[in-house]
């Protein structure tokens, strides 16, 4: 890829009217503060804007990599080569109440629907509460927590693919699986449908207040992180096997394993994606040879 045809997609973007920045820091849009520049940095408005991203990076033959918050990002130092479609400005939201249906874009900000579903009195949503994402984020990744996970909930979501265009999935035909499904930079979570229960406002709010306190008392709030680095293996804690591991506290540069939850990495401003990347390997080495368990991290890596 060269300079020559990153320029072509800006010129493309510029001429159908679509945001984009050049260069663009992308700790600034990462939870855990960190990671180098994006060539281009396109905001799309609309599920056609995406297609035409797409078109785009696909007719000049130039990388692309879809964000949503950065909640499970950890970005390399010195940034990445070609398109990445942030999808903040995808943020529409309309709830039938009576009906329970959520219709949402891949851009909204999942906590804030959290919130929002559980005053209509919608039952689903609030055991995601303190989960930092954006919808499509939490989408493709079947984003959960205890016996919550996202993939039961939706309804169907319409998505755009570089080959096939826009279509609409339905959940039968989307492949769930523990923090992974079917969609991804090849196939972009656009916007959503949910479907919810509805049930009293006060008893949804109570459970949602009940699952925000115990993730404030197990998990590190208020440190800039990327959440869980590892998956949990089959019956077990990741967070578990690397405090059994004796690895809380231990640090690469400014990175640390939180005292809180061993499962996160926390920092305090001056640490690195280089360094982070360090910490993670030593765990999973510790840990395979201390438990004989290979962690598989979840936190996405953009190299
Ligand atoms: C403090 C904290 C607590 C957390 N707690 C939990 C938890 O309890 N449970 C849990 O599951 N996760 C948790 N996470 C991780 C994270 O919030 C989830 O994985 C979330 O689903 C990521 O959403 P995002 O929008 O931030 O995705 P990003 O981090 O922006 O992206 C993650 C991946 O999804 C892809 N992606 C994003 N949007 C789209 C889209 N529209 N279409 C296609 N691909 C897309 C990206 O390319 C990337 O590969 C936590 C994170 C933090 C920082």
């Amino acid at each position: 890829m060269s300079e020559l045809s990153v320029m072509a997609v800006a010129r493309g973007l510029e001429a159908a009217g679509i945001s984009f920045e050049r260069n663009a820091k992308l700790a600034r849009f990462t939870t855990i503060g960190l990671g180098g520049p994006a060539e281009v940095l396109a905001r799309p408005r609309s599920t056609e804007e995406i297609q035409t991203v797409v078109e785009l990076a696909k007719a000049h033959e130039v990388p692309l990599r879809v964000l949503g918050a950065g909640s499970n990002l950890l970005v390399n130092d010195a940034g990445v080569a070609g398109v990445v479609l942030h999808t903040g400005a995808l943020a529409h939201v309309r709830i039938d109440e009576e009906n329970g249906i959520v219709d949402a874009g891949a851009g909204c900000h999942f906590p804030s629907l959290v919130k929002k579903t559980a005053g209509c009195g919608l039952r689903g949503l609030e055991g995601g509460v303190g989960i930092p994402g954006s919808l499509g984020g939490v989408v493709t990744m079947n984003a959960g927590a205890y016996q919550f996970s996202i993939g039961p909930l939706v309804e169907s979501v319409e998505a755009v693919s570089a080959d096939s265009g826009v279509m609409t999935l339905t959940r039968p035909s989307i492949d769930f699986r523990y923090r992974k499904s079917s969609f991804g930079s090849d196939l972009i979570v656009a916007s959503v449908r949910l479907l919810l229960q509805p049930d009293s406002a006060t008893a949804v709010r109570a459970d949602l207040d009940a699952h925000m306190h115990t993730r404030k008392t197990t998990q590190p709030v208020g440190v800039k992180s990327a959440g869980c680095i590892f998956k949990n293996p089959e019956g077990d804690s990741a967070g578990r096997l690397i405090d059994a591991a004796g690895l809380k506290g231990l640090t690469v540069g400014g990175a640390r394993i939180s005292d809180v939850h061993a499962n996160f990495i926390v920092h305090d401003g001056a640490t690195t994606t280089a360094e982070v990347a360090a910490l993670i390997d030593r765990v999973r080495e510790s840990v395979a040879t201390t438990t004989q368990v290979e962690l598989e991290t979840e936190v996405m890596t953009w190299n």
